[in-house]
């Protein structure tokens, strides 16, 4: 007689789980907020905007914001911010979605893959040392799936290289290293604020910065409208026009909604905190599986638990493969799905695409192989047989979150009746981006 649901057993998973995974929130305070920009007719203005940006800085501690109309458009002007140009090398983890690097293609830049680290899953600083040549010039610190990077190791090794840090917060709004808040501990940061992140206010995105210099390039980059404000004197004789040819201005409507999603934004945090606690709680001491998250009682968040992420363990669990693992959860009842971000040194645009008409590949600049030198990320190219997702609980159910947990304890526990028909993992599996839905 089976007990797994995949195998006719009874679904673990019973009851509706309600709005417990809807997202994003959106309250009364955001509708009203974007119909009175609709009603001002100031779509395309920027006062929102900017005080938009005054407050999330200061939620920061930082001197200065720029709001974008995306992620990708903030983190181009922190890369081109920070002085990004020809013949440069950026480090970037090669875990970790396109746009935390791909952008510096255009700035006539290389993008150079470091490893991670197997706990964290964030930029392993070892490996990051060990890339760094004479080009490279910054490197970039993704706090994945809301789990801070190692910023004691990381920036001493920056400094001592005299490179600029640019961190990636789309995954981490809120998260706390420390005492200090993720966003904070580099010399420029960039944010996705789209609607499936923890910070959701639909599409657009943030720079954070306490560098003039750094908020004045990024802004000739892509606000010509906002050119009055610089006061970099190098720069100012090319205002009026934006030097990349970009138009990055935030619409106010995400500007509007992001003003009342700061007011709500920390009683969301911390309900989804005591929800995915709760539930990894339950699931203390089950075989193969344990969260991605920093250990109980040291000083670092997860703020929004972005795509909470399971370690998975086969060697636990007598060899099942995570993609049989997560169609059982699925058969519960359970929304589970192996892997993660796949590893960007093994896309084609990295090593051989030619996007610019140049004769070479795009990633190669004047090195013959066209190929990052050391393409050795052991850890990165095997993550994806030991990872899932888990479900991102926004509220806090403890009724709910026992059946999720007792569905997930249940697989762990009766994994020999799914050995026997277990395909494995398929090949290249993971995707480009994280969205269940594509
Ligand atoms: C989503 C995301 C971005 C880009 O954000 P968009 O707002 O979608 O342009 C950048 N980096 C990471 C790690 C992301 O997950």
């Amino acid at each position: 007689m089976s007990k797994l649901a995949i195998n006719d057993g009874e679904k673990a998973v019973k009851s509706c789980p309600g709005d417990i995974l809807t997202w994003p929130i959106v309250n009364k305070a955001m509708e009203e907020a974007v119909l009175e920009v609709l009603r001002t007719g100031n779509m395309s203005g920027t006062d929102i905007t900017r005080r938009f940006e005054r407050e999330f800085a200061d939620w920061h501690g930082m001197t200065c914001g720029l709001g974008c109309s995306s992620g990708t458009a903030a983190l181009h002007c922190a890369i081109y911010g920070a002085g990004i140009g020809e013949g440069d090398e950026i480090i970037c983890p090669s875990i970790t979605y396109w746009a935390s690097c791909a952008q510096v293609l255009s700035l006539g830049g290389k993008v150079v893959f470091a490893d991670i680290d197997p706990e964290t899953l964030c930029i392993d600083p070892d490996d990051m040392e060990r890339r760094i040549t004479p080009r490279t010039k910054a490197v970039v610190v993704v706090h994945y799936c809301a789990r801070p990077a190692d910023m004691d190791r990381i920036m001493p090794i920056a400094r001592k290289h005299n490179l600029k840090v640019i961190e990636d917060v789309s995954h981490a709004h809120g998260a706390m290293y420390k005492g200090k808040m993720v966003g904070a501990f580099g010399d420029v940061s960039g944010f996705s604020l789209m609607s499936g992140k923890s910070f959701a206010i639909g599409e657009a995105g943030i720079m954070l910065t306490n560098d003039k210099e750094i908020y004045d390039r990024a802004l000739i980059l892509g606000h010509h409208r906002r050119h009055a404000a610089l006061t970099t004197e190098s720069l100012k004789e090319g205002a009026g026009i934006p030097w990349g040819g970009y138009k990055y201005r935030m619409h106010q409507m995400s500007s509007a909604v992001g003003l009342e999603q700061l007011k709500k934004y920390p009683a969301e945090m911390a309900e989804i905190d005591k929800a995915m606690n709760y539930f990894w709680d339950l699931l203390e001491g089950v075989p193969g599986i344990k969260p991605h998250c920093p250990p109980k009682g040291s000083n670092i968040t997860m703020g929004g638990w972005y795509n909470p992420l399971a370690h998975y363990n086969p060697e636990s669990l007598g060899g099942l493969s995570v993609t049989r693992f997560c169609e059982a959860l699925e058969a519960e009842g359970v929304p589970a799905r192996p892997g993660c971000n796949k590893a960007l040194h093994q896309h084609p645009l990295f090593s051989t695409i030619d996007v610019y008409n140049q004769g070479r590949p795009i990633n190669a600049m004047k090195t013959p192989s066209g190929r990052q030198e050391d393409m050795n990320l052991p850890v990165s190219d095997g993550i994806q047989s030991r990872i899932f997702t888990v479900p991102w609980f926004k509220r806090y159910y403890p009724d709910v979150i026992e059946e999720y947990a007792a569905a997930i304890r249940k697989v762990a526990w009766n994994c020999e009746e799914l050995l026997a028909d277990d395909p494995g993992n398929p090949e290249g599996s993971g995707g480009w981006c994280l969205s269940f839905k594509s």
